[in-house]
């Protein structure tokens, strides 16, 4: 999980894009008890209010937008929110498009930054092709997520979605994009793990061995095992422990995959990961650091049993 408190002490944010109507519905316009507050959330030079939308959301260069603001990114962040639920007691369906504070930073390490930044390294791991796989980040009660159908590669941090975790509703939802279909998934390693991140990858090292193993992956004896954690203890694995991974089987549609994925992790509560037999692997981590670190190592160990089972050698080494 990363610490946007500290991310936010250095960070600027930024100014409005550009105004356009104000939204349908909301508060600030239709309740006069409720629009001092919210419109309190932008800063007075903006002259942008919280309760108005974007006429469009294209993606703009992240360092033209950060500049020539001097509020705090951590004030204002949390006035927005407070913007948003105020709205959403009018209409809890209501989604607020213009929040776009929530995922303009300067710095590398806000989850907006990540999440763009890891979609290009995993695009060019080939875990992220052709608009497959997912991310998603969680800051205590925000969790940033990347859109659905949409090149990994070329995602823009105006082009992330928000979601608080406790109410389940969207803080920022992008006008021209489709929540990713994965969501319901990434909150079952929210809710059930307290994750931190949660990469959903369709690596071939993945599906492969759904299609060489049965119920489980499991490998033993190799070194990059010590690199994921017991879980159930305290520490990492033992270069001799054995990793189980279960496998659940696909479904046609995504989200369909969340009663099997949920019985899975409650089954297997030493598990940092699920593969999804021909699909690939949702693998998660108390942060998003060590869900990078993670499924880097299981990607390694399930590219070394597909050749490993090539070769004829057992992946659970024999005593
Ligand atoms: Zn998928």
């Amino acid at each position: 999980m990363v610490n946007l408190k500290s991310i936010f002490s250095n960070t600027s944010p930024a100014p409005p894009l550009r105004v356009a109507s104000p939204k349908k519905g909301c508060s600030c316009s239709s309740k006069k008890s409720k629009s001092d507050s919210c419109c309190k959330a932008e800063p007075k030079s903006s002259g942008k209010s919280c309760c108005k939308t974007e006429s469009t959301m294209a993606s703009k260069p992240l360092m033209a937008e950060t500049t020539g603001s001097s509020s705090s990114s951590t004030s204002l962040n949390s006035e927005v929110k407070l913007c948003c639920r105020g709205s959403s007691e009018a209409n809890e369906d209501e989604v607020i498009q213009d929040t776009d504070a929530l995922v303009l930073s300067k710095h590398p390490d806000h989850p907006a930054n990540l999440i763009c930044e890891f979609c290009r390294i995993f695009y060019n791991n080939g875990w992220v092709t052709g608009t497959g796989g997912g991310i998603t980040i969680r800051d205590n009660d925000y969790v940033y997520l990347a859109p659905s159908g949409v090149q990994k590669e070329r995602i823009q941090p105006l082009d992330i979605f928000v979601m608080s975790l406790e109410t389940q509703k969207y803080l920022r939802k992008p006008l021209h994009y489709k929540p990713s279909a994965c969501t319901p998934l990434f909150m079952a390693a929210y809710t059930m793990r307290n994750a931190g991140a949660c990469i959903h990858t369709h690596s071939q090292n993945a599906v492969m061995c759904t299609l060489l193993f049965d119920k489980v992956f499991e490998i033993s004896s190799i070194e990059q095992i010590k690199a994921l954690p017991k879980i159930v203890e305290q520490g990492n694995m033992w270069y001799s422990d054995k990793l189980v991974i279960p496998i659940i089987e696909n479904t046609e549609k995504e989200e369909d995959l969340e009663a099997s994925l949920r019985k899975a992790i409650a089954e297997y509560p030493a598990a940092t990961a699920v593969l999804v037999r021909r699909h690939g692997i949702y693998v998660w981590g108390e942060t998003v650091w060590k869900a990078k670190i993670y499924n880097e190592a299981i990607d390694y160990l399930l590219e070394l049993a597909v050749k490993m089972k090539q070769m004829g050698i057992p992946t659970v080494k024999l005593d």
